[in-house]
C-alpha cells in the first residue's frame, strides 16, 4: 500500500511536490508539533519534518527527518528513503487540497474555465475535493522535466504527443488561473 504523509509547517513545497507524484500529503501552514504527531499516529501517516524534536518523538510513528533546505534534495531524500514509485500516480491529486482529481466531461466545464482554454483543450479533470479544474498544458511538461531531472528516469514511459496513448493524457492537469503562455505563479514551486 502507498504510504500517506503529514508534513510539518516548514515543508509546504515538499508536500505539494509529493501530491504531484500522486501521494496523499496533509499539510497546513499553522500546524503545531503536537497536532502533527497526533494526526500521524491516528491516521498512520509518515511524518515529514525538519524538526529534530519531532523526529525524536517516542510515539510509534514513522518520521522522516528532512535534511535539506532545498526542495530538489528534500524530494530526492523522501522518494529514496521510502522507495516511492510515482510513474502511475503523476498528476492524479489536487495540489491545493490533496483530494484525488477525476476526469470530467468537456461539456461540464464550459462555464468553469476561460473561453480560450475551453476552445483549445480537449481533456479536463476536476478535483473531487475543492472542485478545481485542471487541463494539460506546457506547465505539465515543465513539471515532468523537473521531476525527471530530480528523480531520474521513470516519468516519460510513453512518447509525448497525441500518439502517446491514453495514459499520457489520462489526467489532464493544469492550473485554471494560469493559461499557458502567461507568467505562472507556480514558478516558485517548480524550479
Ligand atoms: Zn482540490
Amino acid at each position: 500500500m502507498k504510504p500517506t504523509f503529514i508534513a510539518d509547517a516548514m515543508l509546504g513545497r515538499l508536500a505539494k511536490s509529493l501530491r504531484m507524484l500522486g501521494y496523499d500529503v496533509l499539510y497546513r501552514a499553522g500546524i503545531d508539533d503536537n497536532e502533527l504527531k497526533r494526526v500521524a499516529l491516528r491516521e498512520k501517516r509518515v511524518a515529514l519534518t525538519r524538526d529534530h524534536e519531532i523526529a525524536e518523538t517516542r510515539l510509534p510513528i514513522r518520521v522522516v527527518l528532512v535534511e535539506s533546505d532545498h526542495l530538489d534534495e528534500q524530494l530526492k531524500q523522501v522518494v529514496s528513503e521510502l522507495a516511492l514509485s510515482y510513474a502511475d500516480g503523476l498528476f492524479t491529486r489536487c495540489l491545493v487540497c490533496n483530494a484525488p482529481v477525476e476526469d470530467v466531461a468537456r461539456s461540464e466545464v464550459e462555464d468553469l474555465v476561460p473561453p480560450y482554454v475551453f476552445e483549445t483543450q480537449e481533456r479536463f479533470a476536476r478535483c473531487s475535493g475543492c472542485g478545481k479544474i485542471y487541463w494539460p498544458a506546457t506547465h505539465v511538461e515543465r513539471a515532468k522535466e523537473w521531476i525527471e531531472r530530480v528523480l531520474g528516469d521513470g516519468v516519460r514511459e510513453r512518447p509525448p504527443g497525441p500518439e502517446g496513448g491514453p495514459e499520457t493524457q489520462r489526467t489532464p492537469y493544469d492550473d485554471p488561473e494560469t493559461p499557458s503562455g502567461r507568467a505562472n505563479h507556480d514558478e516558485e514551486d517548480q524550479p
